[in-house]
């Protein structure tokens, strides 16, 4: 599975970087979240991720208040 992250809409609440953050890092320079070792696509952000993971991205995509963060 993969996950896919929308960061232009990023608040920069750090949510995600608490619950993950193994997956996830705060920008020094823009205050937004960034998905480490994720390839840029277009306008979005995307990287694998290990099965054992999925329970703990999805509660990270749930608690993201801007639900920029999708599982695919
Ligand atoms: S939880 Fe969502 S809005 Fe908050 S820092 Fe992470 S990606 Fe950005």
């Amino acid at each position: 599975m993969k996950i896919v992250y929308y960061r232009d809409k990023c608040i920069g609440c750090g949510a995600c970087v608490e619950h993950f953050p193994e997956l996830w890092s705060l920008s020094n320079e823009d205050g937004k979240a960034c998905l480490k070792e994720a390839k840029k696509i277009k306008n979005f952000f995307m990287r694998e991720i290990q099965f054992e993971d999925i329970d703990a991205v999805k509660k990270t995509a749930n608690d993201c208040p801007v639900n920029i963060i999708k599982i695919s």
